[in-house]
């Protein structure tokens, strides 16, 4: 796979002008190549894509996104209330919970949306509440281990996410106690994940359980697509997962009536490529170990590179015909920020503009305020038109919600 740069050096430079660094900038038209890849190649089969919205929630990409067709799936109560806002309807919201209080439920149950619960706890208080008068999903932990890290797999032994297949007595229990009409089983291995194997494998452990549910309408088999980061990097096949996911459903039909409809919830693989983060040189720095590049960012606006020690490929825009040499990218945050060691990029000076690649999915969505910096700006490009889409923070931003002294 090789890294493709959608908008041209001198858009992503007016951007920088009109509304200053740092800046994220998204291309919605990368976003629908992405969904429309997807559909393609699920095409003839039962499927729905719920985007992860967690990867990046500002409203203009979330009423983009489902107006491309696409569902939303959500982390929290108030991604819901993002994803009503942005205009999706009930219907086209997912809820997959995970260590929630049973208050969140409920509240998603009164907004109408699709619900998976994923503790024994709450189904048992979601059965002595709602009864059989609402269905909902049941968030299953697959015990497999898969994805990119430890941080980001989620559906191994140890994982707190989701109810461990092994307990699916004890579901089944309460689901006869209660008369709990069970619609969805759902599994989320983790992200990044190459090899679709992954997928096939734990569909297999879903086939086992689902004979034992009468009420089932969808299997949702999570996120997790893998998409390049580095140039040459294997990425989730689309193809073959379509292909190895309708061999199996086709292995398998519900024992118990309908054919089963296949969700999926992408949230990198919908929004990552479509995503740039822009940021200014401030100050070069020239020592034994290295060059520094000192940008005006840090990790408060961009944490991947020192959280999931993530490579992000990042380019001098402002020089691109300057003599390649060596140089540590680092912020400007009052900690070890190292964006990138060891980098070859364009000669580097003071003011030069660089592009850091990937950065649509848990980019902008895992800043903060540390260092009482602000949080940067966000920009939409679709159709060529360039939209601000968030305004950058400003000083009464971070005294909103102080008490006057
Ligand atoms: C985060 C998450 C996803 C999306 O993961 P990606 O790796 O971004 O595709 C999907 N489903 C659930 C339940 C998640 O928590």
């Amino acid at each position: 796979m090789s890294l493709e740069q959608h908008l041209s050096n001198e858009q992503l430079t007016a951007i920088a002008a009109e509304y200053g660094t740092p800046v994220y900038v998204y291309n919605a038209d990368k976003i629908t190549a992405q969904y429309q890849q997807l559909t393609t190649a699920f095409a003839g089969q039962q499927v729905r894509f719920f985007y992860a919205c967690k990867a990046l929630t500002n409203p203009h990409i979330l009423r983009h996104v489902h107006s491309m067709g696409a569902g939303i799936d959500c982390s929290s109560i108030n991604e819901v209330k993002l994803a009503l806002y942005a205009g999706a309807q009930p219907g086209n919201i997912l809820y997959t919970s995970n260590g929630i209080a049973f208050d969140e439920i409920a509240e998603a149950v009164n907004l109408g949306v699709h619900v998976n619960i994923d503790s024994l706890s709450n189904l048992e208080k979601f059965g002595a509440r709602f009864g059989n008068s609402y269905p909902v999903g049941l968030r299953l932990r697959p015990n497999i281990m898969a994805g990119g890290n430890l941080k980001i797999s989620t559906g191994h032994d140890k994982s707190k996410f989701g109810i461990p297949v092994d307990q699916v007595q004890q579901v089944l229990a309460l689901v006869q106690q209660y008369n709990i009409r069970v619609n969805c089983l759902h599994i989320h291995t983790g992200s990044e994940i190459k090899d679709v194997d992954i997928f096939v494998q734990g569909i297999e452990v879903l086939f086992d359980i689902v004979p034992m549910f009468q009420h089932l309408q969808y299997i949702d088999l999570g996120g997790g697509f893998k998409v390049a980061y580095r140039k040459g990097e294997q990425v989730t096949d689309i193809n073959e997962l379509a292909a190895k996911v309708g061999a199996a459903f086709a292995n398998h039909p519900n024992p118990n009536g309908q054919p089963l409809e296949v969700w999926f919830e992408p949230g990198k693989y919908m929004v990552s490529e479509c995503g740039y983060f822009l940021a200014s040189v401030n100050v070069l720095k020239e020592t034994a170990a290295a060059t520094f590049v000192g940008i005006n960012t840090g990790f408060n606006h961009l944490i991947r590179p020192m959280f999931y020690d993530s490579y992000h490929y990042i380019k001098n825009i402002s020089n691109p015909d300057g003599e390649p040499k060596q140089y540590a990218v680092v912020g400007n945050i009052c900690e070890t920020d190292t964006f990138a060691w060891d980098r070859k990029l364009n000669e580097v000076r003071e003011g030069d503009l660089l592009l850091f690649y990937n950065a649509g999915a848990y980019g902008f969505e895992m800043s903060s305020n540390f260092n009482s910096r602000y949080k940067p700006a966000e920009v939409m490009v679709k159709d060529g038109a360039v939209t601000l889409i968030r305004r950058r923070d400003t000083f009464e931003d971070l005294l909103r919600n102080v008490e006057p002294l």
